[in-house]
Formats: C-alpha cells, structure tokens, sequence
C-alpha cells in the first residue's frame, strides 16, 4: 500500500489527533450527515496542497481551523500529515535545475499547517519545503494537483462540466503528463526571468557603454600620454646628460680662462708697479750729476777766464814791454809750413764743433781756436812790416826780444795754473761724455721701459677687459644653470624623480649646441602635447576602466551564458510540449479504450470516448486591440471532449443525460483515466449518491477492478459500496462539535452511516 496514514489535527471538526491508517485496498468512511466525513477528504486535499480554500468549503485559511465549541477551545493551528511508502524509493524530487534530490526514505512524510492569520507551512519529513516541492514530488506518483484523484461530494460529473481545456488538464494529470507541465511552467517562469535578466543586463550595458567609452578614451589618452612620457623621460635624460656636460665644461673652461688671465694680470701688474719702481729710483740721478759737471765746467769757464784774463793783462805788459823794446825789431819768420799747420789745426778744432751737439764742449773748442788765433794775432803784430807772409804761433820760448823775468815768471805759473785747469775741465769733460753716454743710453732703457710698460698697460687693460668679458659669461653661465635647475625641477613634476637619474644616461652622439637645441625643441613639443592630454586622475582612471570593463566584460559573458539558457530552455519546452503532445495523444487513445470498456459496462452498452479539439483562445494579457493584432494574439489551445452515445438512446448531448446517467458517465470516465496511469490512491467522496441498486452494484464491480492498481477511500452512505471496503471508518460527532473516528464492522456501519 502506498498511502499508509493520515493524520489530522486541529484541521476543521477534527479537534483532536485523529489518525487513519490505509492498510488495505478499499478503506471505506461512514456517518451521519454533518458528522465529518467530507472533512476527512478536505484534510487529504489539503495535505496534498490544495490552494483553493473554496474546494475546501471556506472563504480564509483560518476557516479550516478547528473553531472551538462550548466545551472546547479552538485550535491553534490546524496540522494534517499523510504517509507514504518509499521502500521502493519512488518518490522523485528535483531542483531548479531539474536534477533529483537525494530522497532516501522509506516513508514519506507531508505535513501541511494553516494558522490562523492564513499563514501555511509545508515539511517534507520534518524539513519545511515549498508548495512547489509539495507538487513537484506529489506528481512523481501521479498524484497531480488538479485534484482528479479527489472526487469531492458533489463533483462526480465535474469532469462532464468542465471546460474543454480544464478536462484537458486534468487527463493530463492522470496521465502524469503535469510533471511536464510543472517543467515547462518552471522553465517558462525561468525563461521569463531569464529573459528579464538579459534585457537587465542589456540595459546595464547600454548604460555603462557611454561611460565605458568615455573611459576608454580617456586610457587611451593616458596610455598615449604614458608613452610620450617616456619618450620625454629619454629625452629629458639625454638632454639633462648633455646639458649637464655642457655646463660642466663650459664652468671649467671658463675658470681656467679666468684663473690663467688672473695670473697674468697679476704677473702684468707686478711688473708694471715694478717698472713704477725703478723709474722713481733711477729718474734723474745722472741729470743732476751731469748738472753739477755743467756747472763745474762753468766754474771752470770762469777760472780760465780770469786766469786768460790775468795772462792777457800780463801779455799785455809784456807786450807793452817789447813795444818799447821795438827798437831793435826782430823778425819772427813763419815759414808756410808752420802757417798751413796752424790752419790745420784750427780747422780740425772747426770740424770738431760742427759734429758737437754739446754747446759746452763747442764753447771749449771755441776757446781752443780763441787762444790759437790770439797766439798767431800776437805773433803779426809782434812783426809788423817785417812780416815775411808767414804766420806761426808765437814760441814764446824762441821769443826773440829779451824777457822781463818777473812777468816771465808771472806768465809760467799762469800757464800752468791753465794747463792745470785745463786738465781738470778735460777731466770733467770726460765724466760728462761718459755721464752723457750714460744719459743716452739710460734714455734708451727708458724708452725701452716705457715702451714696455706701455705694452704692459696695453695687456693689463686687454686682460682686465677679458676679465670683464669672463664675468660677462660667468654670469650667463650661472644664469643657464639656474634655468637647467628650474629644467629639471619641472622635469621632475611633470614625469616624476626618474629624471634625477639623468646622469647615469648613457648618451650616444655629439654635444653640439645645435643638436641640443634640437632636441629642447623635441621636449617642449612633447610637452605642449602632454599638457594638453593631461596627466591628473590617470591611475584612477585606469583602475576605473578596468573595474567598468571588467563589469561590462562580466555582463558580456552573463548574456552569452544568459542566451545560452534561454536557447536550452526554449529546446527543453518545444522538447517537453512535443513529449506532452504524443503522450497525451496516445493517453487519450488509451483512455478511450477503457473509457469505451467502463462505459458500455455501466450502461450495458453505448460507447464513450474523448476527441481533441482545437480551440483557438485571445492571449489574455491583450487589452483592446485591432482587428489585425486581434488575430496574431490568438492562440490555439488543445481541449478535451466528450462523446456518449447511450445504447438504445440517441441523446449524444451531455446535458441532455440525467443525473445518474452524468454520474455513471463520468465515473466510467473517471475510473478509464486512472486505469492508464494509475494513481496511489483515488478517493470518492459519494460519488455513488445518485446511483441505483443495480448500478451501485456495478459502481462496487468497478470499485474492486480499480483497487487492483490504486488505494480507495470511499466515503459512502451506500450499503452495497461499504460492503466491498476492507476497511470501514466511523464518523461521529459528539456535543462538542468534534468528530470522533471509530474502525466498525459493516453491520455498524450501516447503522452509523444512518
Ligand atoms: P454529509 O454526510 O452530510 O455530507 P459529512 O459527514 O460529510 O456530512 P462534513 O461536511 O464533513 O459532514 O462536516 C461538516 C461539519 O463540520 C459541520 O457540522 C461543520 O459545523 C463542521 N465544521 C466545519 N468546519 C469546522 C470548523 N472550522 N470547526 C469546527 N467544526 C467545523
């Protein structure tokens, strides 16, 4: 037996924990009207997560709760538990994904409970589960959740009365076809929510395009901005390197200048304070001594004057002397040997004067020429007319006329007072020529001094203006070192302190001023470039673009995967329809077979049999439309139908059957469809009210042949119906308004059922 017990507490009229145990085929519930039987069916209903409180006989889920009487108090929840056998393991339950969860028990336990704010609780053996689980797991056993197992009081020609589509459901049920049913619904829920995600992250991706492009951009700026860094760093390097060199060299080269001219300088002007020097000490020295030589000789010009004076007077007595001594004239003959000597020697002395520049010395060769023409003059007049024509110094010493010893004497000691002087001038004569020589020469050194100081001068100014002009470039050298400085600072807050490395560069080609320049020129081009790409923000943009890529690469890769269940999920449904289309199809054929069976049984004759139709149906979310859309929202449902062909009748209309023709038509049917794919248990709520003796008779033939393959519990006022239970249930209702349940024997039971 696959169903073994229900349990039902709290549920309705059953106050207390009432169990039911179905051991065997047919289990039986008897009782007085009001007594609790249907309530027993609703419990099973329930359990097996009816969602229709309607079906159950009330409006709220509270209405289902025991309400108390006046001697018991309402009941805080209604419980029901039904058991099932799994020692085969038949029970099935899949996940989201349709895979089966591990069920490995031997009972199967569904617990449902209502409270009363109408909050309900499924627990599949003791773990609460979803209502979905409930029905997913029921229909693994062809319990389906159309209730078709479940004939309420009332309901047996439900089926007749239903619609088309709903008849077709509920063959679908019996078929075990709703497990499909409960697939594609699964799948077309996931479909739709797949669906929805997909346009949700089509959309995030469409947002996020802009955005990611304007990162993009931006990246590729930076990246662009990046590489032109270093590029710049390579050049900022190598330029630093050589500019670095080039300072260098040129601070170096220009101390040496100024350090060599300096040392000049200072060499030229010692020398030119030197030359200072030795002109003061030696400037004037000889003049002077050449000055008190002058005026020694001038001196000596006087002495000589006055001792020719004192001769002269002295000759003159003498001469004064020999006038009166004329008496006896003597002739002085002058040969003209003497006379040409004479004229010889004044010439010389002549010739003397003209190449003398010294008025001194030409005065005292005038003086010499003087004393020679004197002499001669004396000698003429001493002769007078005995002059034979020729002249001769007058020899005093063969002075012919007798001397006057005294002036004689007089005159000796003059003459040698004038050679005496006149050595002494000849003397000073002599230092003078030398002095002079020594004056000329001197003035020779001088000229040659001032010559040399005057180059001296020449190179001092020279040097002290290349002096000036070093400063010059100092100074501008100091100036492109502080521009080189303020280079590398800006170097260094544009592309960082990388630069600073510039000097471990290695650098290839020449300094040249030229192509430095050039390579400036690279620079502040690169750096006109890069200030307009900008450099702010870049790491953060990157790691931006990387975290919105990322996302979007994400997005990307959850709409292929997204495309790809959609894709699976159509396949499973167009393979799940088409599955559901042939077994239904060949169901339904089966169906006929034993509906055709039952129904000519239970009306000796006549046959019954069910036809798919199509029914075309409006999509039902479509609100007013054209005539055009109208059409295309059409859709075309299959429906189920039900032909009778009564023996000897030729009503084929259902509506036109009567009561117990409606009710034996359908239980044929009823019992047809769970003859193909029997379910564990069917239960009948009276469906055998508006039977016949003779058809309750049937009824009861019926009921043992579906007992081969499903459990019955028949709820039944009818005797012939208990007759064939196993099992029979009584159901009372005392003063207190709950029901009791009682195992009896048939007799009581009738007499229950009464
Ligand atoms: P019949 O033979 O006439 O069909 P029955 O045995 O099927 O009768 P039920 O319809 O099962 O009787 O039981 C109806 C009884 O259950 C009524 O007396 C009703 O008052 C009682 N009942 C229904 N709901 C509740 C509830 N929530 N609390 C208490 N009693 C309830």
């Amino acid at each position: 037996m696959r169903l073994k017990n229900l349990e039902i507490n709290g549920f309705k009229s059953f106050s207390r924990k009432t169990v039911l145990e179905f051991q065997n085929p047919i289990v039986s519930i008897v009782g007085p009207n009001g007594s609790g039987k249907s309530n027993v069916v609703e419990a099973l209903r329930f359990v097996l997560g009816e969602q229709s409180i309607k079906s159950m006989r009330g409006s709220l889920g509270s209405d289902l709760i025991f309400k108390g009487s006046k001697n018991l108090p309402k009941s805080s929840r209604a419980v029901v538990a039904i058991y099932f056998d799994n020692s085969d393991k038949i029970f099935k339950l899949s996940n989201e994904t349709g895979e089966n969860i591990n069920l490995n028990y031997d009972v199967i336990s569904i617990s449902r409970e209502v409270y009363p704010d109408g909050l309900n609780k499924y627990i599949l053996n003791g773990s609460e589960v979803r209502l979905k689980d409930i029905n997913n797991l029921l229909s693994s056993v062809n319990i389906g959740s159309s209730g078709h197992q479940i004939i309420s009081q009332g309901e047996a020609d439900r089926i007749l009365n239903a619609s088309p589509r709903d008849r077709r459901e509920m063959v679908e049920d019996a078929l075990g076809l709703k497990i499909y049913q409960y697939k594609i619904k699964e799948a077309g829920r996931k479909l739709e929510r797949t669906t929805d995600n997909m346009k949700e992250v089509s959309l995030l991706r469409r947002e996020n395009a802009p955005h990611l492009n304007f990162l993009k951009k931006q990246v590729d700026k930076f990246e662009k901005a990046k590489e032109m860094q270093i590029t710049l760093l390579s050049l900022y390097k190598e330029y630093f390197k050589k500019e670095d060199i080039y300072l260098e060299k040129e601070r170096s080269s220009l101390l040496l200048e100024r350090n060599k001219i300096s040392s000049e300088l200072k060499s030229v002007k010692e020398k030119i304070s030197e030359v200072d020097v030795v002109d003061k000490k030696e400037e004037n020295k000889n003049e002077e001594e050449l000055k008190i030589l002058e005026k020694k000789i001038g001196e000596i010009h006087g002495i000589k004057n006055e001792i020719e004076h004192k001769l002269g007077r002295l000759e003159g007595m003498m001469e004064m002397e020999e006038h009166r001594k004329e008496k006896m004239p003597e002739v002085v003959i002058k040969n003209s040997g003497e006379i040409k000597e004479i004229f010889d020697e004044i010439s010389s002395e002549i010739e003397g004067a003209i190449v003398e520049d010294n008025i001194a010395e030409v005065k005292i060769i005038l003086l010499r020429i003087r004393n020679i023409l004197k002499e001669f003059s004396g000698n003429i007049i001493s002769s007078g007319p005995r002059f034979s024509g020729s002249l001769s110094r007058p020899d005093h010493s063969k002075t012919i006329f007798p001397e006057n010893p005294e002036l004689k004497k007089n005159q000796q000691e003059i003459l040698v007072e004038m050679q005496n002087i006149k050595e002494e001038e000849n003397k000073i004569f002599e230092k003078i020529e030398i002095l002079k020589r020594k004056i000329i020469q001197e003035n020779e050194t001088l000229h040659t001094r001032e010559k040399e100081k005057f180059n001296f001068r020449v190179r001092y100014q020279e040097l002290a203006s290349s002096l000036g002009l070093i400063s010059v470039k100092e100074e501008n050298l100091a100036k492109e070192i502080e521009a080189f400085k303020n280079e590398i600072k800006e170097g260094s807050i544009l592309i960082g302190s990388e630069i600073l490395s510039y000097k471990s560069f290695e650098i290839k080609g020449s300094i040249d001023r030229s192509i430095q320049e050039e390579l400036k020129k690279k620079i502040e081009r690169i750096k006109i470039k890069l200030e307009d790409v900008g450099l702010g923000g870049g790491s953060e943009v990157i790691k931006e673009f990387e975290e919105v890529s990322r996302r979007d690469n994400f997005l990307a890769k959850e709409m292929e995967d997204l495309a790809v269940s959609i894709e699976s999920l159509r396949k499973l449904m167009a393979d799940l329809k088409e599955k559901i289309d042939i077994e239904f199809k060949n169901g339904v054929e089966k169906i006929n077979k034993e509906f055709h069976k039952f129904f000519s049984l239970m009306f000796n004759g006549g046959t019954g049999s069910l036809s798919i139709i199509i029914e075309n149906k409006k999509k039902s979310s479509v609100a007013e439309t054209s005539e055009d859309e109208e059409e295309e929202n059409i859709v075309q449902e299959q429906g189920i139908e039900i032909n009778v062909s009564l023996p000897h009748k030729k009503v084929k209309e259902l509506n036109a059957l009567s009561g117990g023709e409606r009710s034996l038509a359908s239980i044929a049917l009823l019992f047809a469809m769970s003859q193909v794919n029997p379910p564990p248990f069917l239960v009948l709520d009276e469906t055998d009210a508006a039977l016949d003796e003779a058809n309750s008779c049937k009824y009861g033939d019926m009921l043992e042949k579906l007992s081969q393959h499903s459990q019955l519990i028949v709820v039944t006022h009818n005797r012939e119906t208990m007759s064939r239970a196993d099992i029979l249930y009584g159901v009372t209702i005392g003063n207190d308004g709950a029901s009791k349940l009682l195992s009896v024997k048939l007799d009581e039971a009738t007499a229950i059922a009464k």
